[in-house]
């Protein structure tokens, strides 16, 4: 059924809401849940505001703390020559790198998608061959940073535009990958390196947004035809508003860097949703980056991310009208 709403997906933005479950901490301070999850199967999720009153949110699904995510149906697409984009949005703790990177016992989207892209090239081996790469780029202040790269803070990275619309990372490292074992190794090797330079890796990596482009070449053996393609792996900066007493300094160029690209990424999204002329692509890296891979014929799978607790109820109200303006 999710393979089937992916597929008739094209051009479209789908929306699949996430919530994890309340803190053991949460719990013990007593805390309330103010999610309804009654409707979930419809793809309704309702945000209890107040003492009688409740938000209801439209979303092409929703999964309940308890559910596990499953987002590799997408994956026929991209070896089909299409460009494709999962990304995770929410604010800091709600289950961004619990979605896409998930933990060792529960794979995440990341890992669960490759593996099933090389199952699917297994199955096409008589018809197609591929070649894979992967690149893993972490976007801090409007700069872009090679994780891959063997001097990462060296380089400066700009994106240009080659043949066919086709936007590239000039100098960019594109690792050669043939199984999952591979691509889990150059996924490592782009964690450890996010980690040096920065003194609290988590705070690092809630202000800059992580990451993956699967670089998709196919020869098809049959009519000879080529094709391109990619698939973006995307776990974004957290989405709150930082307290103004916090802001000074070098947090407050972060988070205005942050919230520029965030909300770029929204402009194009409803532009794009909004068949409108002209999308704002150049208006943050993030978005600059993403350009062949937003619109178009490109499929787009956004998990909003949220927090079950009513201490986060500002936030999870903002983070599900962002995710609404774009459906
Ligand atoms: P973010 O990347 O958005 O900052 P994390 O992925 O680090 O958030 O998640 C915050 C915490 O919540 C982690 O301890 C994570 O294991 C836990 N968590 C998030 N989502 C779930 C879930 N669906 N089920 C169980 N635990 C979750
Ligand atoms: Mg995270």
């Amino acid at each position: 059924k999710l393979h089937n709403q992916i597929q008739e997906a094209k051009g479209k933005i789908r929306v699949f809401c996430r919530c994890r479950p309340l803190s053991d901490d949460e719990a013990s301070a007593g805390h309330t849940t103010i999610v309804d999850f009654s409707a979930a199967k419809d793809g309704d999720i309702g945000i209890l505001t107040g003492s009688s009153m409740k938000k209801i949110f439209k979303f092409d699904r929703v999964y309940t703390p308890k559910d596990d995510q499953d987002a590799s149906p997408v994956v026929t697409s991209v070896l089909d020559g299409y460009n494709v984009c999962i990304f995770a949005y929410g604010q800091t703790g709600t289950g961004k790198t619990f979605t896409m990177e998930g933990t060792g016992q529960n794979r995440g989207v990341n890992y669960r998608t490759l593996e099933q892209l090389f199952k699917l090239i297994e199955e096409r081996k008589e018809i197609s061959t591929f070649s894979i790469s992967v690149s893993v780029l972490e976007v801090y202040n409007e700069q872009i940073r090679d994780l891959l790269a063997t001097e990462p803070a060296s380089k400066r990275l700009g994106i240009r535009q080659a043949s066919e619309g086709f936007h590239h990372v000039p100098g960019i490292v594109e690792a050669k990958v043939e199984n999952i074992k591979e691509v889990w190794n150059v996924l490592q090797a782009g964690n450890n390196a996010r980690a040096i330079g920065s003194n609290n890796v988590n705070e690092h990596s809630s202000r800059s947004h992580c990451m993956l482009c699967i670089l998709v070449k196919a020869k098809n053996l049959i009519t000879g035809e080529c094709t391109k393609s990619k698939l973006w792996l995307v776990d974004l900066a957290g989405s709150e508003r930082l307290a103004k007493t916090e802001v000074q300094g070098d947090r407050l160029k972060e988070a205005q860097n942050i919230n520029r690209s965030l909300s770029a990424l929204g402009d194009v999204i409803s532009a794009l949703a909004n068949k409108s002329s002209h999308i704002p692509y150049r208006n943050s890296k993030l978005t600059h980056l993403l350009q062949d891979s937003l619109g178009g014929d490109s499929k787009t799978l956004m998990f909003v991310q949220i927090s079950p607790s009513e201490q986060d109820l500002g936030e999870t109200l903002s983070s599900l009208n962002f995710a609404s303006r774009v459906r």
